[in-house]
């Protein structure tokens, strides 16, 4: 027999407002809705702005006239992104198996934590929820259950609860599928449902029901593995299969064209430090290194290094980036941009040889870069960012 699994999934409550208020924090407790743009419409909202009325996806204009009250700020994908990572940091430092699912989701694979944690499950859900509220300052629900399928349904209804939390255990899954509708199930969207209802099939008891040739004809073998997943038998796993990038690269036109050689080596140190904010977030090094001047008329200079050890910290990418930069500069012309490229990701070299051996300089740099990304979480991006001073 297969041994049962644990499975959580870990899902941000109304997640791009809980991002603006996590950055401002006067907005806590107000009636709160994120707009896709200018003159879009609401994609999010506070539970004070449930409770005012305002509709998801109602348009700006409408939902101003009707409530003048309400907060309405338009989205900023790439700051919700960068509070994402950190919310999926803290799951990853969690359990070694962690899905994300999409950007406010993750499954988080809990079987054996509850030795290592000395908690049982629901209080395991508890503390890596309060986790999440001090380390990122954001609230989530967590679902826990056997499947990915009735780890999702659980997440569903630990909204409706203060802490946060729902546990579906073996015992409470029959109870659980009565009470549950087929268009609550994960998995089954508008077509499905009225199929399933022509049938006579209206809640998720019903569907367990059937019988495995019938939910075949009707849905295909994603009709039979719902149904597994649903009794608690787990078909799908949690897999880590997100796998870092090939490259990273980072750049963007200055404000006006410039030689002004401090200038330049600042902007490409904030492109450093992206990227390496980047590489972090893989856990992972890089073993070349290559920076890019554009000059006003479009020309492009690019020389790369390859290393013979994989690099992630920081200060020493950019002290090659900045020797490289040095290789290409040319004090007579004007630039429009730079850029840097960390490529050949997550290759293995030969360890040692590294500016920064020494262990105690590498659990040093360790310390730094943690530093880093917590004065980030706590102050916002780019926050912190190394400088430079030249000696002429
Ligand atoms: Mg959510």
């Amino acid at each position: 027999m297969v041994k049962q699994r644990v499975i959580a999934l870990v899902d941000c409550d109304s997640f791009f407002v809980s991002c603006e208020q996590k950055r401002d924090s006067s907005l806590k407790s107000k009636p709160v809705c994120v707009i896709s743009n200018k003159e879009g419409c609401v994609i999010s909202r506070s539970k004070e702005a449930k409770q005012m009325g305002i509709r998801m996806g109602e348009p700006l204009f409408m939902a101003k006239k009707e409530h003048p009250k309400g907060i309405y700020i338009v989205a900023d994908h790439e700051y919700y992104a960068y509070v994402s990572n950190l919310v999926m940091s803290v799951l990853k430092d969690f359990s070694p198996y962690v899905q994300i699912y999409s950007v406010d989701e993750a499954f988080v694979d809990f079987t054996g934590l509850k030795r290592l944690y000395k908690k049982n499950y629901y209080t395991l859900a508890l503390y890596l929820r309060q986790k999440i509220l001090d380390e990122v300052d954001i609230p989530v629900s967590i679902g826990v259950s056997s499947t990915k399928t009735l780890a999702k349904l659980a997440s569903d209804k630990a909204k409706h609860f203060k802490n946060g939390i729902y546990l579906i255990g073996q015992r409470k899954i029959i109870k659980e599928l009565k009470n549950t509708k087929i268009e609550e199930i994960w998995g089954i969207g508008r077509r499905l449902t009225v199929a399933l209802r022509r049938s006579g099939v209206l809640t998720a008891e019903e569907l367990v029901a059937k019988s495995d040739e019938w939910l075949d004809k009707l849905i295909g073998i994603h009709g039979i593995e719902m149904r597994h997943e649903l009794l608690g038998n787990m078909v799908s796993p949690v897999i880590n299969e997100e796998k870092p990038p090939k490259s990273i690269q980072n750049t963007r036109a200055f404000c006006l064209f410039t030689s002004d050689f401090n200038y330049i080596k600042n902007e490409l140190n904030k492109h450093i430090h992206t990227s390496c904010r980047k590489l972090r977030s893989y856990n992972t090094k890089c073993r070349q290194i290559g920076v890019m001047l554009r000059t006003k008329d479009f020309r492009v200079f690019y020389t790369k290094k390859e290393l013979l050890a994989p690099v992630d910290f920081e200060l020493e990418i950019s002290k090659i980036a900045m020797d490289l930069l040095e290789d290409i500069y040319d004090p007579t012309v004007l630039y429009r941009s730079t850029g840097v490229v960390l490529e050949r990701i997550g290759e293995e070299g030969i360890e040692q040889l590294s500016l920064y051996s020494d262990s105690q300089t590498i659990e040093k740099n360790k310390n730094l870069t943690n530093c880093f990304d917590k004065l980030e979480a706590k102050f916002g991006k780019n926050i912190v960012q190394t400088g430079f001073t030249r000696k002429k």
